[in-house]
């Protein structure tokens, strides 16, 4: 019997393997392969692959630096920021690591200890809870198996199996469908951008430039016509000078919003949620990798301390984080609110007023 299965070896599954894989007997599923060397044609999580500074500070606190081989050019310190409404732009100062975001998830992997069983290219089916634990159904090679543990830990995202389980009339964060398009770009674009566009979304759209592709990406509601909401954005995006290549490719994943502390579900009895399945992510920016790394960690300290109310545990370590959730929905109001967006913009408090025209020079723009 295992101490502890982890279902998804994503950013927040990865970490929690690693913080308990030494002192704990554990089992990780994980649907991909992410042992495979052909990484560039596999499934890939969609995902910006910023790096945004909280982040930056847990693989500090958990004394890792990012090697080299996970980096994707350019490196970014600055966002633009279109305002559709009021026809605004203005240029601010941010400080995002850029990287490729399945080499980011299969070295966070890499870093499990080899004690850690490790079950890829394996789908999670369903759950038993039996007198002292929960016995996990799970497929692989076609071929279906079971693991017992005293611990079962859902770490497998924003459309978590073990989530609908476990509680599914649980109040779930808003679920948006994340579209990304890849194009090649031969020009330059030092910076990031996100668009603020009501006809398109209540939450936003992006650019990213990526080591000679360039891609948008959109935050839209699944039953709103969200391809249709896509041509638009990038029709109009292309009417303001957005120069979009042939497209190479195209992705999509679903990203929770939480509105609401009580959206995050920690878990119950024998049950943990971490990461996105938990609902930890920014309702703000859907910046979610501290999320995944702090809820990991939150989630080992309890399991460390007493594996049988590791639950409770956890939910007490969390308390901080629940209080970062309250004060990135105070945020996100602030940000998405049209007329306090018009005047902040408006003011160019804290904008790099002569951006615009250094790129302008330069040709960029
Ligand atoms: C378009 C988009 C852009 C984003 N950009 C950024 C960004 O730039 N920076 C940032 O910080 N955050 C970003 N996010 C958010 C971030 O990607 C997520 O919050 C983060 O990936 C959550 O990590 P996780 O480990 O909780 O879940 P995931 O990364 O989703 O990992 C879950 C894992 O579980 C596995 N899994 C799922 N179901 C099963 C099953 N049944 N059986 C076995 N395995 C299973 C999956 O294969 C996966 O490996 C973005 C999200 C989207 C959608």
């Amino acid at each position: 019997m295992y101490d502890v299965v982890i279902v998804g070896g994503g950013p927040a599954g990865a970490t929690l393997a690693r913080l308990i894989g030494k002192s704990r007997k554990v089992l990780v599923i994980e649907r991909r392969n992410m042992y495979r060397a052909s990484e560039k044609e596999d499934y890939q999580k969609c995902c910006g692959g910023l790096i945004a500074p909280d982040a930056q500070k847990m693989l500090a606190e958990f004394g890792l630096g990012i090697p080299q081989h996970i980096l994707d050019g350019p490196q970014l310190f600055t966002v633009r920021t279109i305002d559709k409404k009021s026809n605004l732009e203005r240029y601010y100062q941010r400080h995002y690591i850029n990287v490729d975001r399945e080499r980011f998830d299969r070295w966070l992997f890499s870093l499990i200890p080899s004690q850690v069983d490790v079950e890829c290219e394996a789908i999670f089916k369903g759950l038993e809870h039996t007198n002292n634990g929960v016995e996990i159904t799970y497929v692989k090679d076609g071929r279906k198996r079971k693991a017992a543990t005293k611990l079962l830990v859902g770490a497998d995202g924003a459309s978590s199996k073990v989530r609908r389980i476990l509680s599914p009339d649980y109040p779930m964060p808003r679920q948006y469908i994340a579209i990304q398009e890849y194009y090649r770009m031969d020009g330059e674009m030092p910076y990031y951008s996100s668009i603020f566009d009501k006809d398109i979304t209540d939450f936003y759209s992006w650019t990213i430039p990526k080591d000679g592709v360039l891609i948008l990406g959109a935050a839209l509601h699944p039953e709103d016509d969200p391809v249709g909401k896509f041509v638009e954005l990038k029709k109009r995006l292309r009417d303001r000078g957005f120069d979009f290549g042939p497209c190479i490719k195209r992705n999509g994943a679903y990203v929770s919003r939480p509105r609401k502390v009580g959206e995050i579900l920690h878990g119950d009895g024998n049950i943990a949620l971490i990461g996105e399945a938990a609902g930890w992510i920014s309702p703000s920016s859907a910046e979610g990798l501290s999320y995944c790394f702090r809820s990991a960690l939150a989630l080992s300290d309890a399991i460390e301390m007493d594996l049988n109310t590791s639950v409770a545990g956890y939910r007490k370590n969390t308390g901080k984080l629940r209080m970062n959730i309250r004060w990135k929905n105070i945020k996100a109001f602030l940000m998405y609110n049209d007329t306090i967006r018009f005047l902040i913009m408006k003011s160019g408090v804290l904008s790099m007023g002569s951006i615009k025209s250094k790129l302008a020079e330069s040709g960029i723009l």
